[in-house]
């Protein structure tokens, strides 16, 4: 599988379509499902996965530790 566009966390450099640090939440949607996930950095994600695949649609920054 081949990916045209391979996004990476602008914090920490984690790439999104690797498997997420830690996943907060999931829900389903009609279309498929959102995923709330933590990345290694702390940075908060909302992820929608469908058919076509898993994409970040939001992004926080990192939580202060
Ligand atoms: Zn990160």
């Amino acid at each position: 599988m081949t990916s045209t566009t391979r996004a990476v966390c602008p914090h920490c450099g984690w790439p999104d379509d690797a498997e997420p640090f830690q996943v907060v939440s999931r829900h389903g949607t009609a279309a498929g499902r959102t995923e709330w996930t933590r990345c290694g950095c702390g940075s908060l994600q909302v992820r929608v996965v469908d058919g076509g695949g898993t994409r970040i649609v939001s992004r926080s920054r990192p939580a202060v530790a």
